[in-house]
């Protein structure tokens, strides 16, 4: 029995350890997201705090510090990044001590050191796997290396390739820049082999994180649907979708089984609120004052409700119960409005 009644249950009730990923959940390039910073203050006075970012360029120390800076107390060991998940994985793939190809830049080396593994940038050094992740300084040189010393099958003999991550894109200043994934894919052309990937949505980086923080209920938030929460959907760990990021109410209601949050928040002030129930009563979902039928193809919005959030979590609920695909419906607009923060 728990302590509290069902509706005073909050996103962090039972919760132990509190997963969060970085950009669109706490910041937005330099800047906080509005609110985040207060409400994590919050998650820290009660309960472990994590964070788990793709972002294989910076070092865990150089993300703790600017969290540091925006207010928030962390120790690079409270930050999770892929290249440390893709270590967790090669180690348990090659011996001790081996050698590895390294096509990244400092963030992923330090973490190779870490590891206990030798660095080569070069084929001919007989390396045991290849490990890649992102960097500015990463060129055609590097992903030349890789090429040679992937040629043979892993079937054939061949050594393990890891890839941090398979991000297509990178946020810039300046615009919208190719991520890992990219060249990633250029190896893969290449050569032909598919990369062991450690980076959501994978989930060796959730596994690093549990075994790491030692949780029991952890809970994951994010704001994608495609890495976030379908990672940690696979990894068994519940999540939030917080909409401060790239992921919007029409992409929610067109969620995929698998990438659906257990949690939808317009902000992380309403992780610490009463999380209202879903009620469901024949072909009508209500959250609160907000109710949405399902007539065969038409979504119909019965009541709106005072707090636009519920309208969404009753449409998304409406929508996924049926089983079908968004595209088989006609969704009245003001289902998908979308009042809330973007970066
Ligand atoms: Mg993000």
């Amino acid at each position: 029995m728990s302590l509290f009644s069902r509706d005073r249950r909050t996103p962090l009730t039972d919760v132990d350890v509190v997963l969060a990923d970085l950009d669109g959940v706490v910041y937005a390039g330099a800047g906080a997201i509005p609110h985040a910073i207060d409400s994590l203050k919050k998650v820290e006075a009660s309960r472990r705090l994590g964070y788990i970012t793709n972002n294989a360029s910076r070092t865990d120390a150089s993300v703790a510090a600017h969290l540091t800076e925006l207010g928030l107390t962390v120790a690079p060991d409270e930050v999770v990044t892929s290249p440390q998940a893709a270590m967790r994985l090669v180690s348990s793939l090659i011996p001790a001590g081996s050698t590895i190809l390294v096509v990244g830049g400092e963030g992923l080396v330090d973490e190779v050191h870490k590891a206990g593994f030798r660095v080569t940038r070069s084929a001919d050094d007989a390396p045991a796997a290849v490990v890649q992740g992102f960097a500015p300084e990463v060129g055609w040189k590097d992903l030349a290396e890789a090429a040679f010393a992937l040629k043979l099958p892993e079937d054939e003999g061949g050594i393990p390739w890891i890839a941090t991550n398979t991000d297509w894109t990178i946020p810039q200043s300046r615009g919208v820049a190719p991520g890992n994934g990219t060249l990633v894919s250029a190896v893969h052309t290449a050569i032909g082999r598919l990369a062991t990937v450690a980076g959501k949505p994978e989930t060796p980086i959730f596994e690093e994180a549990v075994a790491r923080f030692g949780a029991k209920h952890p809970l994951f938030i994010g704001d994608r649907l495609d890495t976030d929460i379908a990672g940690a959907s696979r990894a068994g760990i519940e999540s939030v979708l917080v909409l401060t990021g790239i992921d919007r109410p029409k992409h929610l209601l067109a969620a995929a089984e698998g990438s659906r949050p257990t949690y939808i928040l317009g902000d992380l002030r309403e992780l610490d609120e009463p999380y209202p129930q879903t009620q469901i009563k024949g072909d009508t979902v209500t959250v609160r004052g907000a109710s949405v039928r399902v007539d065969g193809p038409d979504i119909t919005i019965l009541s709106e409700g005072d707090r636009p959030i519920d309208l969404v979590r009753a449409g998304a609920a409406a929508i996924w119960r049926t089983g079908r695909q968004i595209f088989g419906f006609r969704v009245p607009e003001r289902l998908y409005a979308d009042p809330f923060h973007r970066p």
